[in-house]
């Protein structure tokens, strides 16, 4: 099958001054721009012909800027509510789900949509990319790139902090071809990230990128595609629990896609991310109406971190402001930010359990609070479409199948290590 595959044709493009150029196999920037922007891809497909299910995430390809597809993939599945809509009185409520619940043909055995990420990340690298892949995550991420490049035999460095290495879970083992280093306790994904950067400096090693690859945006915008071929039309409303809001910037990309369709109708959706409080960037930026992020205390974010349950939330410097990022895309989408706290998001996550029937991740939870207290607030109208995006679940379920195993750290850094400690750990590893 795979051999059979003619790579996605695309040409990439700056957000910012619409200049087009080829992908020289890993561009993450436009070429001779100053001004941040991201980039997109443009598919030569304007129309989305789904491909066979049996191809799972990659029934997508045509707008997946990938060049051969990876084993082992499973997409989002979106189906019609029945319990949560008529607690709620929608009745156009459906929910875009990416985890694990085979009763609903959801097969994801990381249990998030990052791993919509990671094939699509994987399907984008080329047979003369050289060198080692690195990605920093809080978890979900992670779990989902460990398992996607073990089994595909993609070379791998994850950077996860000490305090997060509960989410290394896995039913089967991960091959050595991935390697894990952590930064000791009480640091966070912040330090995780900048020991990723120190990384990725050094020979031999490649950032993927986070937001600014267009394979993994339009990986998390599969959800979108799931739900907008599903239902026939492009949904009013979408909820997503956000931290870097790379989802909601892939949601809306994949609205302008679909606009351009034509089947689906051109209606523009609007973003309603939300936040875990206490710890909320976003939220309070957008609040300021300010393009930039606000200036916060480290120290008091690193406790408000902590506090949180959706640790997988917390993103200190998400693609808000960047040309193209998610303050454009809530500007454009006459978006806007929501909260929801630990306990609210409990209290929804479940309620979706006893009216839907699985398990979902907190982030999924805050997302679900938000949405009913907009209902209740009356901001959702209950012909409008609306499409809550259940971005991890499953997981009390997998776990109650399955056998898992924790994968440790093959070397645990300090929180500011050295450099030079870091060249030596790294040249024993590879
Ligand atoms: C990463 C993650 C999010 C947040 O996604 P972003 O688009 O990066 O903001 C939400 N839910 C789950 C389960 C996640 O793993």
């Amino acid at each position: 099958m795979a051999s059979q595959f003619v790579p996605t044709q695309y040409l990439l493009q700056s957000v910012k001054t619409g200049q087009e150029f080829v992908d020289k196999g890993w561009t993450l920037d436009a070429p001779g721009e100053d001004d941040p922007s991201l980039i997109r891809a443009v598919y030569e497909e304007v129309q989305l012909n789904l491909k066979d299910e049996s191809l799972g995430l990659f029934k997508f390809a045509d707008w997946l800027p990938v060049n051969h597809m990876l084993q082992g993939s499973a997409p989002p599945v979106t189906y019609k509510s029945e319990g949560l809509a008529k607690h709620l009185g929608l009745n156009n409520l459906y929910i875009t789900f990416s985890g694990y619940w085979p009763e609903k043909g959801a097969f994801m055995p990381t249990c998030s949509f990052k791993e919509t990420e990671a094939y699509s990340v994987g399907g984008r690298l080329t047979a003369d990319t050289e060198g080692v892949l690195v990605v920093a995550s809080a978890g979900n991420t992670a779990r989902a790139f460990a398992r996607v490049c073990s089994d595909n035999d993609i070379k791998l460095l994850l950077c996860v902090p000490e305090d997060n290495l509960s989410a290394m879970w896995f039913d089967r083992p991960i091959k050595s071809n991935v390697k894990l280093v952590s930064t000791r306790s009480g640091s966070d994904y912040f330090d995780a990230i900048h020991l990723s950067n120190m990384i990725c400096d050094l020979p031999g090693f490649f950032a993927e990128g986070g937001a600014k690859n267009v394979a993994r945006r339009d990986g998390m915008g599969t959800t979108v595609l799931s739900a907008a071929t599903f239902i026939g039309h492009i949904p009013d409303h979408y909820f997503q629990a956000v931290g870097s809001g790379t989802g909601a910037i892939a949601a809306w990309e994949a609205n302008q896609r679909l606009m351009v369709d034509g089947r689906f109708g051109t209606n523009i959706m609007k973003l309603r991310v939300a936040q875990n409080a206490p710890f909320t960037p976003i939220y309070d930026a957008w609040k300021a109406d300010s393009r930039q992020m606000l200036e916060f205390d480290n120290d008091e974010a690193r406790r408000q971190v902590e506090d949180m349950d959706a640790k997988v939330l917390s993103n200190r410097k998400p693609p808000y402001p960047i040309f193209g990022g998610l303050y454009d895309a809530l500007k454009d989408t006459s978006g806007e930010v929501l909260v929801a706290s630990n306990e609210e998001g409990r209290k929804a996550a479940a309620l979706f359990e006893e009216l839907e029937g699985c398990d979902i991740h907190p982030a999924a939870g805050i997302a679900t609070a938000t949405l009913i207290k907009e209902v209740e607030k009356g901001t959702v109208p209950q012909d409008d479409i609306v499409m809550l995006n259940i971005t991890g679940g499953g997981e009390e379920l997998f776990k109650r199948e399955k056998e898992v195993e924790y994968l440790k750290p093959d070397y645990v850094f300090d929180i500011e290590p050295d450099i030079e400690d870091v060249k030596k750990v790294l040249k024993d590893l590879f």
